[in-house]
């Protein structure tokens, strides 16, 4: 039977930080999940506290921290720490991010031509984040026959001042389609497969000559160009490069309807970092039965595609999403259930289920739901104990936060999964640090 230090179940950014940092302190880890994650369907920035009172995601993790039971009362001292020990992992995997705790949260526009406040972004969005100059531009460039970006609705909708949110707008905002080598004609062309053709340095030449020679025909020059994100999935950094080298204005990345491209980049560069530090991910694996002895998890089985998988482990990290993620799930009679472990739930009453208003911006009540844990990240009990010494929660699961609402799931996901393997693989002073034998 396989055997691992540390279990983490779920692939999302919170599972795959856990599982990354567990590895480089030396404990064998596999990473198992049902299904890809978040980082699949989101823009593929890293949202820290992206609410609207907060000028930088320094000072919106403050002003979360002091929301009673927000995960960022023990965990916002963490969250610089965790992405600076990050990024360049993911500079490795050819993903650099922009931007930091302490960068003004702007109004960076987006594909269905409203805006979203962000500060930490991929390179290839990048350009969005820079406060409009007086006079500057802005073409949104769509690729015809892709249905998934209509840059003549972007635009309208971008050129209504209450969009930017107060903040600095372009000067005008101008549509142009371009038809790229082979696509036109194509029936249900979709973001992966462009992504896909822009990594062929050939037709990637052929294809940002005809942007370049569309762009330089609109009136006006430089500026920003708005393009789909759909610039490279394994090569993007040198498909980024190439745009901004050879198109007459600044090129940023729009993230579109799922599967996100950028979310796609983002989960490749974690998993191979996961992969160089030493761990595994099996996607595909539904958890079906947790083994314990007492107050220890000791083997984790997944159905497999053709078998019963069972892990034996010294260590569980929880890292299963909240109802978004399915680590979640509600019973009619008014319980939300911990699929894996049957932990206990802190939820809102049952009378609050139902939003009134299904585009509530302050979003769903049943966010906050979750598991809630001591400042170890170990699942605890209405009396405030510990009912597991080697499992930790780390993520959306957690209770007390709205993870989109807030725009504070990715912070929350990177903190706790670093301090979830930090807690798990610590080793006391005066020992050495030998596989297999974790503090629990
Ligand atoms: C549609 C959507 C949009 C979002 N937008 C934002 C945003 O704009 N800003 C923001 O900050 N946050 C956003 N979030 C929240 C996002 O989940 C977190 O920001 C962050 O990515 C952390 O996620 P996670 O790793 O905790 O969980 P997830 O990314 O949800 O991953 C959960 C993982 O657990 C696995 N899993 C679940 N149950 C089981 C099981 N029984 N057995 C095996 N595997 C299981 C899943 O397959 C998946 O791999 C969004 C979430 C969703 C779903």
């Amino acid at each position: 039977m396989p055997s691992a230090d540390v279990v983490v179940i779920g692939a999302g950014l919170a599972g795959l930080t856990a599982a990354i940092a567990a590895a480089e302190s030396g404990a064998h880890v596999v990473v198992l999940a049902k299904g890809h994650a978040a980082t699949h369907w989101g823009p593929g920035g890293i949202d820290v506290a992206g609410i609207p009172a907060a000028s930088t995601p320094r000072d919106g993790i403050r002003l979360l921290a002091g929301q009673p039971g927000h995960p960022y009362g023990f965990l916002g001292d963490d969250v610089a720490a965790a992405l600076d020990w990050l990024r360049p992992h993911l500079a490795d995997g050819g993903v650099d991010y922009v931007g930091d705790l302490d960068t003004p949260l702007q109004a960076v526009p987006t594909s269905i031509g409203g805006t979203r406040r962000a500060a930490i972004l991929p390179a290839g969005q990048a350009a969005a984040l820079s406060p409009w100059s007086p006079g500057e531009r802005l073409v949104v460039c769509g690729i015809a026959g892709f249905k998934d970006f209509w840059p003549e609705a972007i635009a309208a909708s971008l050129s209504r001042e209450r969009i930017w949110q107060g903040g600095s707008r372009p000067a005008s905002v101008t549509p142009i389609s371009v038809a790229l080598p082979g696509l036109a004609a194509r029936h249900n062309l979709n973001a992966l497969e462009i992504a896909r053709r822009f990594d062929d340095p050939a037709w990637r030449a052929t294809a940002i000559a005809a942007l370049a020679r569309a762009l330089a025909a609109v009136p006006g020059s430089g500026g920003r160009v708005a393009l789909p994100a759909v610039l490279g999935i394994r090569d993007h950094a040198a498909v980024l490069a190439a745009v901004q080298e050879h198109l007459p204005a600044a090129p940023f990345e729009m993230p579109l309807v799922p599967p996100s491209v950028p979310g796609m980049r983002l989960y490749a560069a974690l998993r191979a970092a996961l992969i160089r530090a030493g761990g595994r991910v099996q996607i595909g694996e539904m958890i079906e039965r947790v083994e314990r002895d007492g107050r220890r998890v000791t083997a984790v089985t997944a159905a497999a595609a053709a078998r019963m998988y069972t892990v034996r482990t010294g260590a569980l990290v929880l890292a299963t999403g909240g109802i978004a993620g399915g680590g979640l799930v509600a019973e009619r009679d008014g319980r939300l259930m911990e699929v894996v472990l049957g932990l206990p739930v802190e939820a809102p009453p049952v009378n609050e289920w139902l939003a009134l208003d299904a585009f509530d911006p302050a979003g769903h009540p049943l966010e906050k739901a979750g598991i809630r844990t001591d400042t170890e990240l170990r699942p605890v009990g209405a009396d405030g104990v510990p009912v597991f010494d080697n499992v930790r929660v780390a993520g959306s699961l957690l209770a007390g936060q709205r993870y989109i609402g807030e725009r504070c799931g990715d912070g929350v996901a990177l903190s706790s999964g670093r301090r979830a393997a930090r807690s798990l693989t610590a080793v006391p002073a005066g020992h050495a640090a030998k596989p297999g034998s974790k503090r629990p």
